[in-house]
């Protein structure tokens, strides 16, 4: 019997002797920069000609790891492998799957400061979002444990007399996920633990940005004792392996998360049966954002200027919940923007090793000039209050940035920028401030700050977002807690850490025996 599943704490870094611990970590990561680390099939480690190198996005020389790279050959020999263990993996029973996971969750919090100390040199991550996806991760497997106990009960269904039927659930098959750079930890170990305690095989093709943490918790999984041939570890390219798993025909699922361009394009090409596939793919996406913060005129503008700060400088704003947008009434905005922008200049940007840094670097080159380039029009767009310089020479650092007075349909209000940019309109009413939110391609994250309970009541009902939050920031939901996923264009709604995710990597199956 497990105990109830709570979620993980997060550590008090204004506690001394924690930041002793985290800066010992640091220290003791330097130690273990550099390493090679192989691919895995079948339990067989190789290592490649072809391989991948992960630098640190806040001191651009600094290499992290460097990771075997498979080809389409290995990515064969990984869906071989797949499934041929799929018909040992599925039998066996869901309590040790599940134990298996609880194995897993004690390793990894056992080494804590460890993986986020990865994070914050593979990722870039502060402390704070490094600890907090650590947390997560660990969330996902004490609650997806659980969840399958529960869901190995299966459900009551009649039977009449003479009769007996049974709804069961059963795994599904060969799996791929494909999870993101930007919850390195925590979206790459639910994304692989939820079908594998649920009794499917996975091939894991890791964000090329953080293969390095990916290694690592392969590991982990090992030493937590999971059987060779249910994971394949299978860094590479996007074009060519993750293209090459997509298209073929034993593949059961695909899990993805990252931009909508590659989650409709995933999506599109799971829809074509190949020759020789027996079966209807499925696709769980969580694709992007443009989360809005509505900030209604009877409304404690602290609790907004707070929120606003953590939605959109978070992480640089790399979160698909991140806040990009504000929308506030004309009564209360210019007070609204102001003290934001003030907060916004206090923002300590910088190395995210460093205990008093607020905001590292964005990930790579390619992310720091879209983001830049988003600047540079929105200038053209809207006007720059605060922000808006960045410098790559180092490392990709760009200032938390805001825009004051930026028309709803322009595109810094529009496009998901993925950056520390935040960008300000005006609502005359209620109503137009929930129809500002609502118009966007997205229905991911979103939430108002209001004292006007008729208001807040109309925001359940009519702001279209998966996760809803009130008088609160809209990122860092909480698994078991706060399900996450969204509508529209943000995805397939799997709701991430919540009670049906395990579900969609399963089928039903009823049986009904006469007697
Ligand atoms: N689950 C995260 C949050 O609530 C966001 C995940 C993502 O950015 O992909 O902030």
């Amino acid at each position: 019997m497990l105990p109830p599943y709570h979620h993980e704490p997060f550590t008090d870094f204004s506690i001394q002797e924690n930041r002793h611990s985290f800066e010992k970590a640091l220290l003791q990561l330097e130690r273990q920069l550099g390493r090679e680390h192989p691919l895995l099939i079948q339990g067989e480690e190789i290592f490649t000609e072809e391989k991948i190198i992960s630098y640190n996005p806040a001191k651009k020389d600094e290499v992290i790891g460097v990771v075997a790279k498979a080809n389409k050959e290995l990515a064969e020999k990984a869906i071989k492998s797949a499934e041929e263990t799929f018909h040992t993996w599925k039998k066996v029973d869901s309590k040790e799957r599940a134990s298996l996971l609880v194995k897993a969750a004690a390793i990894v919090r056992k080494r804590k400061h460890e993986f986020s100390s990865l994070l914050v040199k593979e990722a870039g991550k502060p402390w704070n979002e490094a600890d907090a996806d650590t947390a997560e991760a660990i969330d996902f497997m004490e609650y997806y444990a659980r969840q399958m106990i529960e869901i190995a009960k299966g459900k009551s269904v009649c039977s009449r007399s003479g009769e007996a039927n049974e709804h069961t659930y059963i795994p599904r098959g060969v799996t791929v996920t494909i999870p993101p750079w930007n919850f390195a930890l925590a979206i790459m170990v639910g994304t692989t633990v939820a079908p594998i305690v649920a009794g499917n095989t996975v091939i894991l093709k890791p964000a090329s940005n953080t293969p390095v943490i990916a290694a690592y918790f392969v590991d982990v999984l090992k030493e937590a004792g999971l059987p060779p041939g249910v994971l394949q570890f299978l860094p590479g390219s996007g074009e060519e392996i993750g293209n090459y798993l997509v298209k073929h025909p034993k593949v059961s699922l695909i899990t993805f998360t990252g931009s909508k361009e590659v989650g409709t394009y995933i999506y599109e090409q799971a829809a074509s049966v190949r020759p020789q596939q027996t079966h209807l793919k499925t696709v769980l996406a969580e694709m992007g954002g443009k989360d809005t913060i509505i900030v209604d005129k009877e409304s404690d503008l602290d609790i907004a200027v707070d929120a606003i700060l953590t939605s959109a400088f978070g992480f640089s704003g790399q979160k698909c919940s991140a806040g990009s947008r504000v929308v506030a009434h004309e009564k209360i905005y210019d007070q609204v923007l102001e003290k934001s922008v003030q907060k916004a200049k206090e923002l300590k940007v910088g190395n995210p090793a460093l205990h008093d840094t607020n905001v590292g670097p964005v990930i790579d080159q390619s992310a720091y000039d879209k983001i830049m380039h988003y600047i540079h029009l929105g200038k053209t767009e809207a006007r720059l209050v605060t922000g808006g310089k960045g410098t790559d020479a180092t490392g990709y650092f760009i200032q938390p940035t805001i825009f004051a007075d930026a028309p709803p349909t322009s595109t810094i209000m529009q496009e998901e920028i993925f950056g520390p940019v935040v960008a300000f309109t005006k609502a005359s009413h209620f109503q137009h401030a929930l129809d500002i939110a609502n118009n966007t391609e997205y229905g991911l994250t979103g939430a108002i700050i209001s004292n006007n309970r008729s208001h807040i009541q109309q925001a359940k009902e009519d702001f279209h977002v998966g996760n809803l939050y009130i008088n609160r920031n809209c990122t860092g939901a909480i698994v078991g807690y706060q399900p996450f996923g969204g509508f529209n264009m943000s995805g397939t709604n799997a709701k991430a850490g919540g009670p049906d995710y395990l579900l969609l990597y399963m089928q039903a199956k009823t049986i009904s025996e006469k007697f």
